[in-house]
């Protein structure tokens, strides 16, 4: 065995195994770590108290002064905790989140220390945004750009460092993060979606979107991830041959977790806990070493604050188990990737779930309101929310026969299809009061019931109804949730908005009543935005084609899934919503196309690396190893070692072979990328690499995967999928 591969395992064997002794309850510990409503009475002025909270609720400023009051409170609670530094912690347009510390200790000009951080400190800092990408919404000389206070996701304190979560924007006011765009989007769909409940209660005066994320990653041992250099650059292994046990048993999902896996988890949990994520599920996932984390839903805002914070701290305390996290969408061959469900609802401030059926007619029609008018904004708006979960990662799973298929659709289950159906055949204009009995207690009242026992679960579907809640599936293990979760919430606002105008129109005009205005509107989304609805199977070709027929776009690269962007039509919807400006959007689009060549130029590169430093080098080893071999029998039987070293000189053959072939591909793959990176238009270069490069990376890993199994297991020098699954 290579001198590497076996350092790598004897260490992954020695482990000293971590215990963890818990002594105080978990709801004792929650949030302890958070300037949260509890610490801020604590404090806060009363005054200070109320500007904020009508900041999280209404999003109104806070002044100055406020802020100085503010900033003097969360400084005297976090050096309490022990804090001595404070970071304002953001978002950039790629990778998860951005800090910057800065020290809390400061010297007067005599010479004295004190602890110093204001209101201005507070509000807004200027971190040199030059390196983030902006996707040209900034000139670089003038790498301008500064955070702001977001006082809906309260600060917390993680090790010795206050983090006060921010928008991260230029001085021209663009966004050049993901939360400034989500907390727009949020803003929108609150408005419309309040308009639009207080048709059924008056009471009515907010809406928040939730959102309940799930969590899949695989735990790999430390010092096996770092033997292999493609896991340390990439996230993911480029090559590997599988292991000769799969996930083929299904004996891993909701199996025994290892012992020293649920040790991390525990440490995890606990960590979260005090961070104020409310963790709830543990278990593991279909593949050996993949499992799931979930959180109880909260506020969306809140709950992509988490999810990003919850990727930190895993990091970290992987570390201290000495294990490395991995969120890459696909990190094995022949093992299922990783995504990142978003259930997402949206709940009123009179505590109603506004996609939970309820136990009157009345409360139904509001839950048949909410749910057609969301299937109707995803039929108008599939491509863009498909665009929203575009990565080089996520084109492993999306389109690749794994997890939800590129194309969007929605599955209700053939109870509310049928509801649907039915409200379909009722008759247009005004309703006889018969009509309107039958409707209310024999379709929209029978509801309830029929969700109790609806239990036809489609795990193929890209975008699930599951009862009170849609769950996006289609969301990749590392992306920052705050993408989709803008594009939904901002088409939502859009199609409520749509609704509110065509309901109040036909009250006015047709001199309907406000039931009859809504069924009416809702029965026409009905039968125009049938074609996303899909209760079959998501994976089948026959769905492929029946979805091209019904004109579904099928993006399954994310080139492709990006162009929706800048189309007219999503442009105007993101500037009339108010979410995002053309060149916000543009300025996105271009990051992405640049995220994804830059993901293909590395794994290019690594795999070059690998081939001709690593892997030909030890197959020619090997099969020098063979030919002495038979050179041997040679010198020993004459002619006779033909018959002698058949097997010997069959594999020197073929060892030859894929070295020819590796070198072939290897070399075709760099001269593509040398005509692809001479092109300047984004998209094209980006297109080019996932259409002309991109091929390569197969036909290079089947080489290599043909060569593990060939050349002795004591030289290979990768630590193999064998080794890498399955923590013991
Ligand atoms: P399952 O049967 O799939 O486990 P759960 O009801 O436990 O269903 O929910 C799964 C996920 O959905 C959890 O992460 C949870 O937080 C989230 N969730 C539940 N209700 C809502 C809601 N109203 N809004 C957003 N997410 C929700
Ligand atoms: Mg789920």
């Amino acid at each position: 065995m290579s001198k590497t591969r076996f350092k790598a395992i004897t260490d992954s064997r020695n482990r000293n195994r971590i215990t963890i002794t818990e002594k105080k309850r978990r709801s004792e510990l929650f949030g302890q770590n958070v300037f949260n409503e509890e610490r801020m009475l604590q404090f806060l002025t009363k005054d200070a108290l109320e500007s904020v909270q009508n900041a999280i609720f209404s999003g109104s400023k806070i002044d100055r002064k406020i802020a100085d009051q503010v900033a003097e409170a969360m400084k005297g609670w976090a050096i309490t905790m022990g804090a001595t530094h404070y970071t304002h912690w953001f978002q950039p347009l790629t990778g998860a989140t951005a800090e910057k510390h800065d020290a809390f200790f400061d010297l007067l000009p005599d010479g004295r220390a004190l602890e110093k951080f204001g209101g201005g400190q507070l509000v807004q800092q200027e971190p040199d945004a030059s390196s983030f990408p902006s996707g040209g919404l900034r000139n670089t000389f003038e790498a301008r750009g500064y955070t702001a206070w977001d006082p809906t996701s309260p600060a917390f304190i993680y090790e010795t460092t206050l983090c006060i979560p921010t928008i991260f924007v230029s001085y021209t006011g663009e966004a050049l993060d993901n939360k400034a765009p989500l907390l727009r989007a949020l803003g929108a769909v609150d408005e419309a979606a309040t308009a639009v409940a207080k048709y059924f209660d008056k009471n009515v005066s907010k809406v928040n979107a939730t959102l309940g994320w799930e969590q899949e990653y695989f735990l790999i041992d430390k010092a096996l991830a770092n033997s292999r250099p493609d896991i340390c650059l990439t996230g993911r292994t480029l090559v590997g041959h599988s292991a000769a046990k799969g996930q083929q048993l299904d004996d891993h999902y909701f199996g025994v977790i290892p012992e020293r896996v649920l040790s991390f988890m525990s440490d995890l949990e606990k960590e979260c806990i005090k961070l104020g994520i409310p963790v709830k599920t543990r278990h593991n996932e279909v593949a050996p070493n993949q499992f799931e984390l979930a959180p109880v839903f909260e506020e969306a805002n809140l709950a992509v604050d988490h999810n990003l914070l919850l990727m930190d701290v895993m990091d970290k305390i992987a570390d201290k188990h000495r294990f490395k996290v991995l969120f890459h969408e696909k990190p094995f061959a022949g093992i299922n990737g990783s995504g990142k469900h978003n259930n997402w609802s949206l709940a009123t401030d009179t505590g109603v779930n506004l996609l939970s059926p309820g136990s009157t007619p009345m409360k139904n029609l509001q839950f048949l309101t909410f749910f057609i008018n969301t299937i109707k904004a995803v039929d108008s708006y599939e491509e863009l929310l498909r665009s929203s979960i575009a990565s080089a990662g996520n084109d492993h799973r999306l389109g690749a026969n794994e997890a939800p298929p590129a194309i969007l659709s929605i599955f209700i289950g053939t109870q509310l299809s049928h509801v649907l159906d039915e409200l379909e055949g009722v008759s247009m204009g005004k309703l006889s009061p018969e009509e309107k009995t039958e409707l209310k207690l024999n379709v929209v009242g029978k509801i309830p019931e029929i969700l109790m026992d609806n239990t036809d679960r489609n795990r193929t579907s890209p975008f699930a109804f599951t009862g009170n809640k849609f769950e996006m599936r289609g969301v990749g293990s590392s992306t920052n949730c705050a993408k989709p979760m803008t594009v939904l919430n901002t088409i939502v606002a859009k199609q409520l908005k749509a609704f509110k105008k065509e309901v109040d129109a036909l009250i006015d005009t047709k001199n309907l009543k406000k039931d009859e205005a809504v069924f009416n509107v809702l029965r026409e989304y009905i039968k125009t935005s049938k074609r996303i609805r899909f209760d079959g199977d998501g994976y089948s070709e026959a769905w492929e084609k029946e979805a091209k027929k019904r004109k579904l776009s099928n993006n399954k690269t994310t080139p492709e899934a990006l162009k929706v962007l800048t189309t007219a039509a999503s442009l105007a919807l993101f500037k009339s919503m108010k979410v995002m400006s053309e060149l916000e959007v543009k300025a996105r689009q271009e990051v992405e196309l640049e995220a994804f060549i830059l993901h293909l130029q590395i794994e290019g590169r690594v795999f070059n690396e690998l081939v001709y430093n690593h892997i030909i080098p030890v197959a020619i080893t090997y099969q020098n190893t063979l030919i002495k071999n038979v050179v041997g029998l040679k010198s020993i039987y004459g002619d006779e070692y033909k018959k002698l070293s058949k097997g010997q000189l069959h594999i020197i053959d073929q060892i030859t072979e894929h070295i020819t072939s590796l070198k072939e591909k290897s070399d075709a793959m760099v001269a593509a990328r040398k005509k692809a990176n001479v092109l300047t238009d984004s998209y094209k270069k980006a297109a080019t690499y996932a259409e002309d490069i991109k091929p390569y990376f197969d036909e290079i890993r089947y080489h290599c995967d043909k060569l593990e199994q060939l050349v002795d297991d004591k030289i290979w020098p990768l630590t193999k999928y064998r080794e890498l699954l399955f923590i013991k």
